[in-house]
């Protein structure tokens, strides 16, 4: 973090109770174009009197937003789902320039969260309770669903428009007012979501923006009127999340960082599992929490599979796609986090894997600052290395050598992450085996790490989530309301008889 006057960049604007303003803090983050390493914005660092504000705009618009009839609420959310499909272009650009992923990912990135639009516009249908007539003999039980209150959530940098947009349609849709905190590094795409938001009639307080870093986040764990919180980041940050949110009373669910595998069986169609590969590994350049970012090769598998898997990471092409649509990879977030990756990589040959192929020596014709690495594979990685311990978040991948589908599940269940897996063989029963044995919650068979979509959930396990209830789909509904259940006896009155006349 760095401190700047508001005068060198227009800082981004918090939005509470329908206003947005530049809070008066002596913090500002730097936000970046990854693309061209140039400093493009700027991110208030807001403290707890900031995020009181929001929780008190929050708790004032509660009550009536709670009682507008769903029905009501997603009149606003088609009118939302419109607006950002006009802004869809725009949305991309803005995903593009704050993160340095691909315009044809940053579109991906938008369309996956107009899909949790979508889904929170069934809320009528979804938000619907249960009931059960005689439980005893004229006893009747009935099960609500009501909203938890004042929920927050915090964002990682990873998909500036996707993460957002998991947390609080579904959260306002059940009746909730909502407290968003981007992440520092690109808040842009946040504002403008919910600049789109605001146009569609949402009511002030509603939902509220409020940006900064770890002293807002500990302002959000332990602000006494703050019911739920969802988190997206790092394991160890999720970690401390939910151990600090539910120690203050909240409610939390917070997914955290990965190891992805993808186990290749000789039997495999080979050229399917390299295109897939590809785009797991190296997509985002690898910073995804669905990445797949080790191949298991079983057997005979890495003969044809690592030669071909080294020929298509050489021949991407790196570079800045919102000046030029001919990068296929773009840059990584940060200078910092460029180094971080860069000396993991080295890390790596110092510990006895073998570099198969080194992308740190690429170089961006014309943009000599962005944050650029290329497709790195390394080979022979053994399970005490650092590089297979720590999640890399970079256009890396680990290969290791398996000798059957025994040893592969082997070395993937000992792996604390448990977000993804994936199995790439022509065999059902091997498929079955996989499936059934595998520790992580997202499992393909003969596709890449899948990210399912908005009507499932996200349901990593283990070191990658910390809660109960996921995000997305109806586990996401559970998650941002509480149930209510009534035992109901009428008794019969000597002055009335409803069946007979008098
Ligand atoms: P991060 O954990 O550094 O930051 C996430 C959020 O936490 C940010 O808003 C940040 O301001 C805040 N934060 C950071 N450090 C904090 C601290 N010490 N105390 C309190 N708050 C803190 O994550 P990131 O680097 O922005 O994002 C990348 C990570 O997110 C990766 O590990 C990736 O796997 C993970 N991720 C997970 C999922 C998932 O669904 N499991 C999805 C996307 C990203």
């Amino acid at each position: 973090m760095v401190t700047a006057t508001a005068t060198e960049l227009t800082p981004c604007p918090n939005f509470i109770n329908g206003e947005w303003t530049v809070p008066d803090v002596d913090a500002f983050n730097p936000v970046y174009n990854p693309s061209t390493g140039e400093q493009i914005a700027q991110a208030p660092m807001s403290g707890p009197d900031i995020v009181d504000q929001a929780v008190q705009a929050a708790a004032d618009a509660f009550p009536d937003w709670w009682q507008t009839p769903p029905v009501e609420r997603i009149r606003i959310l088609f009118r939302y789902k419109m607006l950002l499909e006009d802004a869809f272009e725009e949305l991309a650009m803005s995903v593009t320039r704050e993160h340095g992923k691909t315009l044809q990912e940053a579109r991906g990135d938008v369309r996956r969260g107009i899909e949790v639009v979508e889904y929170a516009c069934a809320i009528t249908e979804l938000l619907k309770g249960e009931c059960l007539e005689n439980v005893a003999r004229g006893i009747d039980c009935e099960l609500q669903r009501q909203p938890v209150g004042i929920c927050a959530g915090i964002c990682p940098y990873n998909f500036p428009a996707l993460v957002p947009m998991w947390m609080y349609p579904l959260a306002i849709a059940c009746g909730n007012t909502f407290i968003l905190k981007p992440s520092e590094k690109v808040p842009l795409t946040s504002v403008r979501l919910i600049q789109l938001l605001e146009q569609a009639g949402l009511p002030k307080g509603v939902l509220n923006i409020v940006h900064g870093g770890r002293e807002c986040v500990d302002a959000i764990l332990t602000h006494p009127q703050i019911n739920a919180i969802s988190f997206v980041g790092s394991s160890p940050v999720a970690k401390y999340i939910f151990e600090k949110g539910t120690q203050h009373g909240k409610r939390v669910q917070a997914a955290g960082g990965a190891k992805n595998f993808v186990v290749v069986m000789p039997d495999a169609e080979i050229p399917k599992a390299v295109d897939g590969m590809v785009d797991s590994a190296f997509g985002c350049a690898g910073q995804r929490c669905m990445a797949g970012s080790t191949a298991i090769t079983v057997g005979k598998a890495a003969d044809q599979f690592l030669p071909d898997m080294a020929k298509a990471a050489q021949s991407i092409q790196v570079g800045p796609t919102d000046r030029t649509p001919a990068g296929q990879m773009g840059a990584v977030i940060s200078p910092d986090h460029l180094n971080r990756v860069r000396n993991l990589i080295e890390k790596g040959k110092e510990e006895g894997a073998d570099l198969l192929v080194d992308g740190r020596s690429v170089k961006v014709q014309d943009y000599p600052n962005g944050f650029y690495l290329g497709p790195t594979i390394i080979d022979k990685v053994q399970p005490e290395m650092t590089v297979h311990k720590e999640e890399l978040f970079g256009p890396v991948l680990n290969v290791i050598r398996a000798d059957d589908l025994h040893h592969a599940l082997e070395v993937a269940n000992a792996c604390s992450f448990g977000n993804g897996c994936c199995i790439y063989t022509r065999s059902g029963q091997v498929a079955r085996e996989f499936k059934h044995h595998v520790k992580a919650g997202m499992i393909g068979i003969n596709v890449g790490i899948p990210a399912p979509l908005a009507y499932f959930p996200f349901s990593g396990w283990d070191y990658s989530f910390f809660g109960d209830l996921h995000i997305q789909g109806r586990e996401a509904i559970y998650f941002y309301t509480r149930a209510k259940v009534t035992t109901t006896r009428w008794f019969h009155h000597a002055e009335g008889d409803i069946w007979h006349k008098d």
